[in-house]
């Protein structure tokens, strides 16, 4: 069996009425079989069935995977991200999801704070742990943490050095925070 994966947008030729069954999220038109929403397109050739799996729900990140997520809110114990990308999947979510991180979620290591780990708009690369929005994430492990961060003063993008971030720029260093293993900038 040969099953296609294709996003497709509403109103796109999906096949004729002699070639498929039309199913779910589909409408026929002089003949012609047209996708009504955005989402992956199935066409199961041997079943001569084609429907459209809809976006969002197709594409919800679930328990256990890997996102790229940016840091848009803290209070005390709680950090809010907007979960942009999926490792797993290879999706990117326009728009982002929201996350929520808790405190105990975000290292072993006894912080009182949100605002010691994480700043304003720093790429985090973290792990989803409840399925449903708004979606909860972790970024306990070496390699979960933050991947990207810009200096708050001048913007420029932070460096790994050591286990802390500094900006050239400012001559000046970012401690006490969860960097990922993975850090993106040298
Ligand atoms: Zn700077």
């Amino acid at each position: 069996m040969r099953a296609s994966r294709r996003v497709v947008v509403p109103g796109e030729e999906l096949g004729v009425i002699e070639e498929y069954v039309p199913l779910s999220n589909t409408y026929v038109e002089d003949g012609v079989i047209r996708a009504k929403v955005v989402g992956e397109l199935r066409a199961d050739a041997l079943r001569h069935e084609v429907e459209v799996l809809e976006a969002r729900r197709a594409s919800l990140p679930r328990e256990g995977e890997t996102v790229y997520a940016v840091v848009t809110g803290m209070r005390d114990v709680i950090g809010y991200l907007d979960i942009f990308y999926n490792e797993d999947t290879g999706l990117e979510y326009v728009p982002p999801y929201r996350g929520v991180i808790h405190i105990s979620e975000i290292s072993s290591s006894r912080v009182r704070s949100v605002s010691e780990i994480f700043g304003y708009g720093d790429v985090v690369r973290a792990r989803v742990i409840s399925s449903k929005p708004p979606f909860l994430l972790s970024t306990k492990g070496f390699e979960y943490g933050i991947v990207f961060a810009r200096c708050p003063r001048c913007t420029t993008p932070l460096r790994k050095r050591g286990l802390w971030l500094y900006c050239y720029a400012c001559k000046k260093v970012y401690r006490r925070r969860k960097v990922s293993r993975l850090y993106l900038v040298r």
